[in-house]
C-alpha cells in the first residue's frame, strides 16, 4: 500500500490506526500518529503562516519597535520557538529589583505602635495595619502601604505621656476628630486638595467608625438607660462598627442598624408621649395646689405664672424658672401648713383638756357624762375652726346645766375661745407677713420678675454657664425715666400699674433665655446670656421701641413709659457684681445725657 501523500488521506489513516490500536483519540495521540503517518518530525508544525500574520500586524513606528519586529519575521523564518521566546523577553524591560528594607520597616512600625498620639490610639493603630494586612495581595504592595502609613503616622502630633496615662482615649479624641471629620465633609474638600491616598481614606473611614460606634455606645446609650434591651443593642452595634472591615460585615452592619433606627423610633415617640402626659400630670397638680390655696394671693401669681410658661417650647431654662417659682411655692404652703396645723392642734389639746375636767367633776349629773362623750368624739373629728367653734358651743349649752360646778369652767372656755379667735387672727397675720416678705421667696410680688435674692441666683447661675460654655454674658440696668412725677401726679396706684405694664412689655419683647428682675423701685435688670455687647445694646433699644407701641392706659388715657439704660458685657475675670455695677454707671451717663437713651459700659 502506497504511503499517503495527501493531508486528509494521512488524517483518515490516523483514524484508523487509532482505531485498531485502541488508543485514545486525544490531541496528543492524534498528532503523534500523524507525523508517524506522513513520517515528519512534530517540530515541523511551527505555525509559521499565522505567526507571519501577526508579525506583519506589529506597529513599526519606532526605531525600537521596528528592530522587534524584524527579530520576530527572523525567528519566524527561522521555526526557531527559542528565538521568538528571546524576542518576546526583550519587550519586557528587566526590572531593577530593589530590595525591600522590612527589617527597617518592622522597626520603625513598632515605635510608630508605641507612639502616644493625638488622635491616634494603639487600637485604632491596630486597625488600621489589620485593614493593610488585609487589603494588601501582594508583599510588594503590604510594603509599600505598610511604608505609607509609617510615613502618615510619624506626621501626627504626639501627646503629653502623662495626660495620655491618665486617660488616653479622652485625650486622643476631642482635638483630633473634629478637625479630620469637619475636612472628611468639607463640600469640595476634594476638589481644593489632591484625592486622598489610600492611607489618608482608610484613615478618615477609621474615624467616621469610631465617630459612629461613640454616638452609639456613648451618645444614644446614654439615652437609653431605661431601656436595656436598646441600650445593649447599640452598644453590640458600636462594637460591631468597629470591626466591620469586609464589605459583607458592613451590610450585615447596615441591617442590624436599620432595624435598630427603626426600633428607637418607636421609643423616641413613646418618650415624647410620655413628656406630655407628664406635663399634663404637672398642670394637674399645679391647677390643684391652686384650688387649695384660694384665699392666696401671691400663690394664684406664682401658680398662674408657672402654668403661663408650661404653654410655651420646653427648654433649660424655662424649666429651671419653673423649679424656682415651685420652691417657693412648696415652701410658702409648708410654712403656712405647718403654722396653721400648730394653731388647730393647740386648740384641740385645749378642749379635750377642759372637756376632761368637767367629765371628772359632772359624773354625778345624769346623762351629762354621755353628752360630753359625744362631744369628745366630734372634737377628735372636726377638722377646722369652724366645726371646733360649733362644738365648743355645745359643750357650753350642756354646761348651762350643771352652773355651780361649771362655772369656773365657763369662764375658762370663753377664755379659751378668746385664744381660738386669737388664734385664728395669728393665722390670718402670719399669712399675711409671708406674702409680703418677698425676701423669703425669689419673686417679686407686684411685678412677678424676679427679686434681688433671685437675681443673686439667676447670675450665679448664667456666670457659671459662661464659664462652661465660654460664651458671653450681658448685664443691663433699666431706670424708668420722671417715675416720681407720675407718681405724684396720678397716684401710687397708678404707679405700680405703669410698673406690672412695663414689666410685662419686658417679657413680651426680651427671648426665653433672658432674665428679668426687680432690683429697686423703678430698676430692672435684665441678664442677656450668649449675647455679645453690642446685640444686647440693639437689644435694649428694641425695647425702647415697643414701649412706644404698647402704651401704658391709665383709664382711657395713653401714657409714654421711658427709661435709661447701661449695658454691660461680663469681662473675662470680672465679678458679675462689677459689671452690675458698670451698667449702674452707664445707665447713671444715659440720665445725665438726657434720659430715655441707652448706654454701653
Ligand atoms: P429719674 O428719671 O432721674 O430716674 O427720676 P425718677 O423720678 O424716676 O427717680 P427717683 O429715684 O427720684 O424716683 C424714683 C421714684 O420711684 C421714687 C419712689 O416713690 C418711686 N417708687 C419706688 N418704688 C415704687 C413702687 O413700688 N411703686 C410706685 N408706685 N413707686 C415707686
Ligand atoms: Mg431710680
Ligand atoms: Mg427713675
Amino acid at each position: 500500500m502506497a504511503k499517503p501523500t495527501q493531508p486528509s488521506e494521512i488524517a483518515r489513516d490516523v483514524l484508523r490506526q487509532l482505531a485498531l490500536n485502541r488508543t485514545p483519540p486525544t490531541p496528543d495521540n492524534y498528532l503523534t500518529l500523524y507525523h508517524e503517518i506522513a513520517g515528519t518530525a512534530k517540530e515541523d508544525s511551527f505555525p509559521e503562516k499565522a505567526l507571519k500574520n501577526l508579525a506583519a500586524a506589529l506597529p513599526r513606528d519606532t526605531a525600537e519597535q521596528s528592530r522587534f519586529v524584524r527579530q520576530i519575521e527572523s525567528a519566524v523564518s527561522d521555526k526557531s520557538w527559542d528565538a521568538l521566546k528571546a524576542a518576546l523577553l526583550s519587550i519586557t524591560p528587566a526590572r531593577e529589583v530593589e530590595p525591600l528594607h522590612w527589617t527597617a520597616l518592622i522597626r520603625d512600625l513598632t515605635v510608630q505602635l508605641e507612639r502616644v498620639q493625638v488622635g491616634l490610639t494603639p487600637t485604632k493603630k491596630r486597625e488600621m495595619i489589620e485593614h493593610v494586612l488585609n487589603a494588601s495581595s501582594t508583599p510588594d504592595l503590604l510594603f509599600s502601604r505598610l511604608q505609607s502609613l509609617m510615613q502618615s503616622w510619624s506626621q501626627g502630633k504626639t501627646v503629653d505621656a502623662s495626660l495620655a496615662m491618665v486617660e488616653p482615649e479622652v485625650a486622643a479624641i476631642p482635638e483630633a476628630t473634629p478637625v479630620s471629620v469637619a475636612a472628611a465633609f468639607r463640600p469640595g474638600a476634594d476638589k481644593e486638595s489632591a484625592k486622598p491616598s489610600l492611607v489618608e481614606s482608610h484613615q478618615q473611614e477609621t474615624e467616621l467608625r469610631e465617630l459612629i460606634a461613640q454616638l452609639l455606645g456613648n451618645s444614644i446609650g446614654a439615652l437609653l438607660i431605661d431601656t436595656p434591651d436598646l441600650d445593649e443593642e447599640a452598644r453590640l452595634l458600636a462594637a460591631e462598627v468597629r470591626s466591620a472591615i469586609t464589605p459583607e460585615a458592613i451590610a450585615s452592619f447596615a441591617v442590624r442598624m436599620r432595624k435598630f433606627i427603626y426600633r428607637l423610633s418607636f421609643f423616641t415617640e413613646d418618650q415624647n408621649e410620655l413628656k406630655t402626659a407628664l406635663l399634663h400630670l404637672l398642670n394637674l397638680i399645679i391647677e390643684n395646689i391652686s384650688e387649695l390655696v384660694l384665699d392666696d394671693q401671691w400663690l394664684h401669681g406664682q401658680v398662674a405664672i408657672v402654668l403661663k410658661i408650661f404653654d410655651q417650647p420646653l427648654n433649660l431654662r424655662l424649666l429651671d424658672d419653673v423649679e424656682r417659682r415651685m420652691k417657693d411655692i412648696i415652701y410658702k404652703q409648708g410654712t403656712l401648713k405647718k403654722h396653721l396645723n400648730e394653731a388647730q392642734d393647740r386648740l384641740k389639746t385645749m378642749l379635750a383638756h377642759f372637756v376632761d375636767r368637767l367629765a371628772d367633776f359632772s359624773e354625778t349629773t345624769s346623762g351629762y357624762h354621755d353628752k360630753i362623750e359625744h362631744c369628745v368624739a366630734k372634737i377628735g373629728q372636726a377638722t377646722d375652726i369652724t366645726q371646733l367653734s360649733d362644738v365648743l358651743a355645745e359643750v357650753m349649752q350642756e354646761t348651762r346645766a350643771i352652773q355651780l360646778n361649771a362655772q369656773r369652767s365657763r369662764d375658762e372656755l370663753c377664755e379659751m375661745r378668746l385664744r381660738v379667735e386669737e388664734t385664728e387672727k395669728e393665722v390670718g397675720r402670719l399669712q399675711e407677713e409671708l406674702a409680703q416678705v418677698s425676701d423669703m421667696v425669689r419673686q417679686d410680688p407686684l411685678t412677678g420678675a424676679l427679686n434681688r435674692k433671685g437675681l443673686a441666683e439667676a447670675m450665679e447661675r448664667e456666670v457659671s454657664r459662661v464659664k462652661r460654655h465660654e460664651s458671653t454674658l450681658c448685664l443691663a440696668m433699666l431706670d424708668i425715666d420722671n417715675f416720681k412725677k407720675l407718681n405724684d401726679t396720678y397716684g401710687h396706684h397708678v404707679g405700680d400699674a405703669a410698673l406690672v405694664h412695663l414689666a410685662n412689655v419686658i417679657r413680651e419683647t426680651i427671648r426665653p433665655q433672658d432674665t428679668l428682675a426687680r432690683y429697686g423701685g423703678e430698676e430692672f435688670v435684665i441678664l442677656l446670656p450668649e449675647t455679645p455687647l453690642d446685640e444686647s445694646v440693639i437689644a435694649i433699644m428694641r425695647l425702647q421701641r415697643e414701649l412706644t407701641r404698647k402704651f401704658f392706659m391709665n383709664k382711657n388715657e395713653k401714657m409714654l413709659i421711658t427709661f435709661s439704660a447701661g449695658v454691660a458685657e461680663l469681662g473675662d475675670q470680672e465679678q458679675v457684681i462689677l459689671a452690675l455695677k458698670r451698667a449702674d454707671n452707664a445707665m447713671y451717663l444715659a440720665k445725665r445725657a438726657g434720659k430715655n437713651r441707652v448706654v454701653a459700659a
